[in-house]
């Protein structure tokens, strides 16, 4: 023991460890600059986990920090949560909402209509929380038309509070109450700004990846979602061929990450 401090501290004398020392610190001069640059953030989202959905796969493989929204009562919906938690991805209930436009059966089971009575919004909200393990936040599946109803969401908002979680606004609808509750409430919220995959086609996906580009050049921040299923794929493709230059721009974070504040950045969530 004696005989290695010795020859430890001949070496440092004999400065033979200086250049590695010295390499080390320019390491990390390096990173700081390259992290200074890249001062932006993006936080992607993947709906419709929980029904085996295509895509599924491929999503899990994506080197890159994301949300994972899965809906519950769902085949898939433990799998999903538990594979997503176990990637260390955040989890959040992806909850079935009543829409303007569309048949009931596309909401799936749970779902929250504006014919429910207050009790029962509770109890389905409730219920949708437990079922989906890991859950760390919520989203609304479709919703344009819940969303937009101040009783419904009050009632929604107050749980999702209880529960110590915060709520993404999927934006379905321009007439959404979630950033004026969720406000009143003291709800952490954050807003979707780009759907990636509306339409089911690489090209358009592609397009909507520009859009998300362009956010991120006049904000700090920037979610957007995405979706298995349909167009599972392809977001997954298209997702993958844009990490490198998104990266050089920003970093790849999960909603969570996003919405602690930090003392040199104010994130605002997009109104
Ligand atoms: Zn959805």
């Amino acid at each position: 023991m004696r005989n290695l401090i010795v020859t430890i501290a001949a070496l440092l004398l004999s400065g033979l460890l200086v250049f590695p020392l010295t390499r080390i610190s320019a390491e990390g001069a390096e990173s700081e600059e390259r992290s200074s640059l890249v001062d932006r953030q993006i936080a992607v989202v993947i709906d419709d986990f929980g029904n085996g959905m295509t895509g599924t796969e491929e999503m899990f493989k994506l080197p890159i920090r994301f949300t994972a929204a899965v809906m519950p009562f769902m085949p898939t919906t433990k799998r999903d949560a538990a594979l997503a938690h176990e990637k260390g991805l955040d989890v959040i209930v992806h909850m079935p909402m009543e829409p303007n436009r569309g048949k009931r059966s596309w909401l799936g089971p749970g779902a929250i209509t504006t014919d429910l009575p207050d009790d029962e919004i509770r109890r389905r909200v409730e219920a949708a929380i437990g079922d989906v393990p890991y859950a760390i936040g919520m989203n609304n599946h479709m919703g344009s038309k819940a969303t937009s109803d101040e009783r419904v969401m009050r009632i929604v908002l107050t749980v999702v509070k209880e529960h110590g979680m915060f709520f993404l606004d999927s934006r379905t609808t321009g007439k959404s109450v979630i950033p004026k509750l969720a406000a009143e409430l003291g709800v952490p919220q954050l807003s979707n700004h780009v759907f990636l995959d509306d339409v089911y086609t690489a090209q358009h996906i592609a397009k909507q990846m520009g859009v998300v580009k362009q956010h991120l050049s006049a904000h700090e921040a920037c979610v957007t979602i995405g979706h298995v299923g349909p167009p599972g794929k392809k977001t997954a493709a298209v997702l993958r061929d844009s990490i490198p230059q998104i990266s050089q721009r920003a970093v790849f974070v999960k909603l969570s990450e996003m919405l602690v504040p930090s003392p040199e950045k104010d994130i605002i969530p997009h109104p």
